[in-house]
């Protein structure tokens, strides 16, 4: 694919701040800015440097319209590989649009959103997986996200990636040349020392198959509710959290207006809060029991808290509540631990199997205590962060699955001793559905696709 047209866009957010970057690649890049950009001593763009920082104004014919500094980037060495030129302006809204209108008005196209990069991309400087982090790496939300969108990044993906299709390339060779050439190769005992190949690769699949719901948990969050009867603490605990960490307040589209969404950061891990607490004051029904609404988004959380008061006894609200956790991933906070207690771990464990600890919303203890088993359960416990690679991305997913589904065939194949062109067939599409997860043999409309969901100027 050979791109000729040059392309802009404002690269820094719509808001008006301190600076903005507006970006230029392509074949017409320092034409462009010659026609726009004049500095004091008058010097041509042709002696500028590349990779140099330069003073001077933007200009739409004779109307000076911002001071700047300019920065020229020679191909290949930019984030296209395109000659790039930055235009550092000052970041109000008007302004980055009167510089971007004018560098449009003097050749450059408008870039589609994710267009530097899906450039990036087909000029060769990253490779589709890589591409496809550069979004989540701007989307992540907390560390963990951060850390794991940094590491796809990079390349370690991709690391993988090949390294499983080299192993396979090098079956579907042997499997050839021995069909066509039956003297030199010899098949006999193949299947015994193919299988174990077969079953390595297959195990490091679903490794990275089963990674994707813990991918997901670190980068959109863990699924939380609260539950809990009226009373016993649940907003109490919820605005200690909170209050100690920014949240983002947001109504979730069709929902009551009393079901709110908070996300909390705990050491670095995003709490998807359902907080029901207000739905006490509105409803009859739930003011009984204080927690139906709760219950339906319960059902796919990924943590349950459980909040009781430690100061009343357990009653049947409290066994529905245990029941209802059961198969889930839950904590239970007996609360109140400042008051005389008529719950002790022991009675709640006659009940239910869970974590449980004691806290109390109102002296601030045992929430340090808490935020760490969260944090375990999440990260230590299921999620080794630190040296495997995860996949978050649906795409991905659905590429493994269906390499695991070849390699399964290749597996029965080798069982029911089936000749070997099967398997160079199943082996030959396992090889294509890793190679679309780096971007090799696939089509354009799927590129397309990919990076239509960026964002503009990246
Ligand atoms: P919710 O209905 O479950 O959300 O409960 P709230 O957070 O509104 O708390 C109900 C009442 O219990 C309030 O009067 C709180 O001040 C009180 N409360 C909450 N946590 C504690 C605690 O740890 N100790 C004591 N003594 N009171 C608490």
């Amino acid at each position: 694919m050979y791109i000729s047209d040059t392309i802009a866009a404002i690269s820094t957010g719509m808001n008006n701040a301190g600076i903005g970057i507006v970006r230029i690649s392509g074949e017409e890049a320092f034409d462009i800015a010659s026609k726009v950009f004049v500095q004091k001593s008058g010097k041509s763009m042709d002696e500028f440097d590349s990779h140099r920082v330069y003073y001077g104004f933007i200009k739409d014919e004779a109307e000076i319209i911002d001071e700047v500094l300019l920065i020229i980037l020679k191909s290949p060495k930019s984030y296209t590989t395109e000659d790039t030129v930055e235009i550092n302006c000052h970041g109000g809204n008007l302004v980055m649009r009167r510089i971007l209108k004018t560098v449009l008005k003097n050749g450059a196209r408008l870039a589609e959103p994710g267009e530097f990069t899906k450039r990036a991309f087909i000029n060769g400087r990253m490779d589709l997986s890589e591409a496809e982090a550069v979004i989540d790496v701007i989307n992540s939300g907390n560390e963990y996200a951060l850390s794991n969108s940094v590491k796809q990044l990079t390349g370690k993906l991709t690391e993988k990636i090949k390294s499983i299709r080299e192993k396979i390339i090098y079956e579907i060779a042997y499997i050839e040349s021995a069909l066509d050439d039956p003297e030199h190769y010899d098949l006999v005992g193949y299947y015994d020392r193919l299988e174990p190949v077969i079953s390595d690769v297959y195990g490091q699949l679903m490794t990275l198959k089963k990674s994707f719901n813990e991918g997901r948990i670190i980068s959109e969050g863990v699924k939380t509710v609260i539950l809990g009867k009226p009373n016993v603490g649940k907003s109490s605990l919820l605005n200690i959290l909170t209050g100690e960490e920014t949240a983002i307040v947001t109504d979730i589209a069709g929902t009551t207006r009393d079901v709110l969404k908070q996300d909390i950061i705990i050491n670095g891990l995003s709490l998807n809060m359902i907080d029901t607490a207000g739905i006490r004051d509105t409803d009859d029904v739930i003011e009984r029991i204080g927690v139906d609404r709760a219950y339906e988004y319960a059902g796919d959380a990924d943590l349950i808290l459980m909040v009781m008061d430690s100061s009343e006894e357990i009653d049947s609200e409290d066994i529905g509540i245990f029941d209802f956790i059961k198969d889930k991933k839950a904590i239970i906070l007996l609360n109140k631990s400042d008051l005389p207690s008529k719950i002790t771990e022991d009675d709640v464990k006659k009940y239910s199997d869970k974590f449980i600890m004691s806290v109390s919303a109102r002296d601030e203890t045992g929430i340090e205590e808490f935020k760490n088993k969260i944090n375990e359960l999440f990260i230590n416990g299921e999620i080794n962060y630190n040296d495997e690679v995860m996949i978050t991305n649906e795409r991905h997913l659905f590429l493994i699955d269906n390499s695991l589904k070849s390699l399964e065939e290749v597996k029965k194949a080798i069982g029911d001793e089936m000749p070997e062109d099967f398997i160079s067939i199943d082996l030959k599409n396992t090889y294509e559905y890793l190679g679309a997860i780096i971007g090799e043999q696939i089509g354009d409309d799927i590129v397309d696709e990919i990076f239509a969901k960026f964002c503009m100027g990246k």
